[in-house]
């Protein structure tokens, strides 16, 4: 703004050509009233508009997709400094975001796991140490009376490392540590890291998802600055995913891990392409499966 506009040829509101002089009072009072009147126009356009759009338009459609945060985004401090609460599948949602039935499908898919206070990212040497089973495990069975009720027993019970109950279940033991810390109930084990209780008992090899740095219990997340998953096994199982733990660990690649196997661009999303389909299937867009 200045002195080479002093020279310049503008057109005026009504097409007349005004050739501005360097003696700038002249033009500096043109320059004003041109700018009130553009202004008075912006006013009455303005509010013009925003009555219009007062009228028609709902509200803006804002479409989130959730991504998995490879690079860390904060979100608002608002909700960093809420109280921890086991958020499972509860999200936040516009009204206006529950019409189409089809949307409404992706939202009971969607997972929402607050932000923590450390970026949650995994590497190639995290999906390695996933586990996996030949047998499924039956939930809900082992441990609980003919009613389906879990049997505590605070006495002859020990302690699972996931979800922190006393119960009777058989529980797995670190080959590595033998510490409490391997002890998982069969439920965990299985909804947490697709692994099965009984082949875990019987492998010398076994060790605890603590010692493989891939536990995701909710003490052991607060440990690494990241918030609980709640509970979100059902969602991770239609979502095409083994666990918990597979789920995480597939979403969640650190850039550089991807960028070193030359897969740019290839980022697992929260949702996969199969979402229409919910009957399961095997981990969809794992980078095993994109390389072969
Ligand atoms: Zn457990
Ligand atoms: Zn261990
Ligand atoms: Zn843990």
């Amino acid at each position: 703004m200045g002195n080479q506009r002093n020279h310049r040829k503008e057109e005026d509101g009504g097409g007349a050509v005004v050739v501005v002089s360097a003696s700038s009072q002249h033009y500096e009072q043109i320059r004003e009233q041109r700018m009130k009147e553009n202004a008075e126009r912006m006013h009455k356009l303005g509010l013009l508009n925003l009555s219009l759009k007062l009228k028609k338009t709902p509200r803006p459609q804002i479409k989130k997709i959730s991504l998995p945060s490879i690079q860390p985004q904060r979100r608002s401090s608002r909700i960093m400094t809420l109280p921890s609460v086991d958020y499972g599948s509860k999200r936040p949602r516009a009204p206006h975001q529950q019409h189409s039935s089809s949307s409404k499908k992706k939202k009971e898919l969607e997972i929402y796991i607050p932000e923590g206070t450390n970026p949650e990212v995994y590497t190639e040497e995290h999906e390695k140490l996933l586990g996996d089973c030949e047998t499924a495990w039956e939930l809900y069975v082992d441990g609980y009376d003919e009613d389906g009720e879990r049997i505590y027993d605070p006495t002859k019970g020990e302690k699972c490392h996931q979800c922190r109950l006393i119960t009777i279940s058989q529980l797995t033991s670190c080959n590595k540590c033998e510490l409490p810390q391997g002890q998982l109930c069969g439920d965990c084990l299985y909804t947490r890291y697709g692994e099965n209780v009984r082949e875990a008992d019987f492998n010398p090899q076994w060790t605890c998802p603590c010692c493989r740095e891939i536990c995701n219990c909710n003490s052991c997340r607060r440990k690494n600055g990241w918030m609980p998953t709640g509970n979100i096994y059902n969602k991770v199982v239609k979502l095409g995913f083994k666990s918990v733990a597979h789920y995480l660990i597939k979403t969640r690649r650190s850039v550089e891990s991807i960028e070193g196997s030359g897969a740019e661009n290839i980022v697992a999303q929260e949702i996969p392409e199969t979402t229409q389909d919910t009957t399961q299937k095997g981990p969809i867009r794992t980078r095993r499966a994109l390389r072969s």
